[in-house]
């Protein structure tokens, strides 16, 4: 046995050492930094008479209608595919194949798999095992190292066991580098490193109805079985690029921003991004500040809003460890307000909890039904995105770039990004933003990027074009009970699960944050949460009724993907844009992330674990076992 691979002579049960070492110390930055100038944090007030009139919603519609269509991805195969190899970690900790047992077996090592861990652990299980394709935990926080990484959603609420970590981040807004860092120690204190295999990509998974396990076949060559399942393996994790004609002819140095190539030096180079999401908002302030030229390709601009980043206060410190529970309480009082604009300007009192409600009074004395609500929103949001606009016209001097900048959509729709660096970097002599709007980059030759026949000619091109979202992109090939695997179920029949969490025939797999799973709004770290403690009662609910298995009703998912397709229809015009929200237009309601609110999916949970209803608890094997499974 390697050194990788050894026995616990305590319990008899393997502990595994497979960490791989870091590639270089290159691999290192930080997130925003603290902007002192009051005018670059300031959202500028609405307009006078700003109104979401018939020209102003003529006006959003055309700026969606002129770019269906236009996205076009493809994934990282082929020749293209040595862009998603892992840049940060040495190769892999050689060890033997295993082709033993485990009780639960979880694919991924990012926030949710280390928060199900510790809830697991809590509860008792210990026979629990990793499947990690990175070399370190992290998931999105390992692969994506670009500079000025930091998270969105304030730190504080974002980072998952502050309180049982002890640990208070040092500023609102994280750098991911520290975020990393955070999930390492986290790793170690809660001795997950033991249970990980890292570098070890799941290729398949087999419901085997004979003996009531999954089969789990790895890259590593690996062929173990569990009695459960738990997908952790993210939302948005499988890179895609844009698919340019040319795009294999370029001779400069390419990679895609999850995959940041630190050993190319973009000091005093031409560089070019392709895309503006909330990646390229981070990215651009920061390579800014040492290439020679900057060229950002935008087809569609997103939202800037203010981040008003600062450094934890020393009375912070000292005083939100004395309530109790502290980090839950501020992130259950956070996911009271994220479900509209998110950049919670003043509301810091409301989070600590020092004053009750950050609401302002009702401007209505009745009841509004859910059209009437959207019709609010709509109004309010197309205020906010008033003020998204004049912050442009603010801020970048040029009034042909400032034009360009400002987006035509609903706040929301596409995700929200905040800075208060991006904007200013447009009015540098070396930055240059070339709009490819409505269809984006078509085109590009050894030398760089062709549009509209002009040649902006690259030392190095880099692909900001984000990621697949939620579907089974990411997920390994899954086969249930009927000889299906779950993209072919999905792709038949559309999205159904129920409550995200189970997906009929396939008994004893938990998705977690996956596809109509709901339990939080914007902070996805308190959906995780809510999916771990749902993954600890399905088990633990197995093993006190002496069951070897659990799934659900082909009627519970029905009627939980009809809710979910509701759902989405309802607050559908507050994405009405060409969004991956949307699957750029083309997902089928109620079939991508679920739209019912965190209270909604936790209220129907509740009632399903009060009645048992919507599952299916077995004992013994279902007969006939089909031929398949027997063999
Ligand atoms: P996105 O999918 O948001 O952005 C992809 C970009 O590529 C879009 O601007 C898209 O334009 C553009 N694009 C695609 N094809 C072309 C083309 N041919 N020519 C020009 N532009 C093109 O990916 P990101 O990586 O930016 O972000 C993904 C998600 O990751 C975020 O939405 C967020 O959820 C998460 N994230 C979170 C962060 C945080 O918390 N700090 C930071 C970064 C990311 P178009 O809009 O027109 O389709």
């Amino acid at each position: 046995m390697s050194t990788a691979v050894r026995i616990d002579p305590a319990t008899g049960r393997k502990i595994f050492n497979t960490r791989a070492a870091k590639s270089t110390d290159k691999i290192a930055g930080k997130g925003y930094s603290i902007v002192a100038d009051e005018r670059l944090k300031t959202l500028p007030p609405p307009p006078p008479g700003a109104v979401f009139n018939a020209e102003e919603q003529r006006k959003y519609r055309e700026y969606k209608e002129v770019r269906q269509g236009a996205a076009d991805y493809m994934r990282l195969e082929g020749e293209f595919a040595k862009y998603l190899e892992d840049v940060y970690s040495e190769p892999p900790v050689a060890r033997e194949a295993l082709t033993d047992e485990c009780e639960i077996l979880v694919i991924g090592a990012g926030f949710g798999a280390l928060l199900l861990w510790y809830r697991l652990r809590d509860a008792g299980f210990t026979d629990v095992r990793f499947c990690e394709k990175g070399g370190d935990v992290g998931g999105t926080w390992y692969w994506n190292r670009y500079p000025g990484i930091a998270c969105d959603v304030e730190s504080y609420s974002y980072l998952p066991l502050l309180e049982e970590m002890g640990h208070i981040p040092a500023m609102k807004f994280a750098s991911g580098f520290e975020i990393l860092e955070y999930c390492q120690t986290m790793a170690e204190r809660f001795g997950f490193y033991d249970r990980c295999l890292f570098h070890t990509t799941v290729e398949k998974t087999d419901w085997d109805e004979a003996s009531g396990r999954w089969i789990i076949n790895t890259d590593r060559g690996d062929a173990m079985r569990a009695r459960y399942v738990v997908l952790a393996n993210g939302i948005l994790t499988t890179p895609k690029l844009a698919r340019i004609k040319g795009m294999e002819t370029f001779k400069g140095e390419a990679f895609h921003t999850s995959r940041w190539n630190y050993h190319v030096d973009l000091k005093d180079k031409r560089v070019g991004i392709i895309g503006t999401g909330a990646t390229a908002v981070q990215v651009v302030p920061e390579i800014a500040k040492v290439v020679k030229e900057l060229y950002v390709f935008q087809r569609t601009s997103s939202s800037i809003d203010v981040r008003d980043q600062r450094a934890t206060t020393p009375e912070e410190y000292e005083t939100w460890p004395n309530e109790p529970n502290w980090a839950v309480q501020r992130r259950e009082r956070l996911a009271t307000i994220s479900a509209g604009r998110t950049a919670l300007q003043g509301n810091d009192d409301f989070l600590a909890g020092k004053v009750q409600d950050y609401r302002e009074r009702r401007q209505h004395n009745r009841k509004l039904t859910p059209e009437e609500m959207i019709q609010r929103q709509l109004e309010s949001n197309f205020r906010i995105m008033e003020q998204i606009r004049a912050r442009v016209d603010a801020i970048v001097k040029d009034p042909k770039t400032a034009a360009a900048l400002k987006p035509y959509y609903p706040y929301g729709c596409k995700r929200p990004t905040f800075h208060d660096e991006y904007l200013p970097t447009f009015n540098l002599p070396h930055v240059h933003l070339v709009d490819t709007a409505p269809i984006g980059v078509k085109e590009i030759n050894e030398r760089g990027v062709v549009h509209d026949g002009v040649e902006y000619p690259l030392d190095v091109l880099i692909y900001a074009t984000g990621f697949e979202w939620m579907g089974t992109g990411s997920f390994n090939m899954i086969r249930g009970r009927d000889g299906r695997t779950l993209k072919e179920k999905w792709e038949s029949e559309g999205t159904k699960t129920f409550l995200g969490m189970h997906s009929s025939g396939f008994p004893n797999l938990f998705i977690m944050n996956g596809p109509q799973g709901g339990g939080g709004q914007f902070n996805f770290t308190r959906v995780s949460e809510m999916h771990a403690s749902y993954v600890v009662w399905a088990i633990q609910t197995i093993k006190d009724r002496g069951a070897r298995s659990i799934d659900v009703t082909r009627e519970a998912e029905e009627e939980y993907a009809q809710h979910c397709a509701e759902m989405d229809l309802l607050s559908a015009p507050l994405r009405d844009c060409v969004s991956y929200y949307n699957g750029d237009g083309n997902a089928k309601p109620g079939s991508l992330a679920y739209y019912g609110g965190g209270q909604r999916w936790h209220e129907r949970r509740m009632a399903a674990q009060q009645s048992m209803a919507p599952y299916v608890l077995e004992t013994a094997p279902r007969s006939p076992v089909p031929a398949k499974a027997a063999e």
